[in-house]
């Protein structure tokens, strides 16, 4: 995604890392899965320096050559980018975008207080 068109007219744009009106949301109820994937990446670790066995992602052979944060920074931002809803906060009208996944389109939220802006920054 580069621009994406807010119902105020404000165009929010998406075309880096880091960026201060961009996030993430991962559903409570994922939790527990998360924690599991993290183990099981903790533990397909071990076994691979210890056993030096062949990890797998999606189906394809690690790289030997991979290291753990590699292969960390793979399985855990994959399995993230599957679980978490990305969220955008419009600069100008202060509206919260989320993407549904399912229904292909964006669901708008207004802010209903005084202080919201910038709320997906990292110092807020
Ligand atoms: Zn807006």
């Amino acid at each position: 995604m580069a621009k994406i068109p807010c119902t105020c007219g404000n165009r929010i744009i998406d075309i880096s890392d880091n960026l201060p009106t961009k996030g993430a949301i991962i559903p409570n109820q994922l939790y527990d899965d998360l924690q599991g994937k993290l183990d099981e990446i903790v533990i397909g670790l071990k076994k691979h320096r210890e056993n030096k066995e062949i990890l797998t992602f999606n189906g394809r052979p690690i790289p030997a050559n991979a290291t753990d944060e590699d292969i960390i920074g793979i399985t855990f931002f994959s399995y993230h980018g599957s679980i978490s809803k990305e969220i955008w906060q419009c600069n100008a009208c202060g509206r919260i975008l989320i993407w549904h996944k399912g229904k292909e389109r964006f669901i708008f939220f207004s802010p209903d207080s005084e202080g919201s802006e910038n709320i997906l920054s990292k110092d807020t």
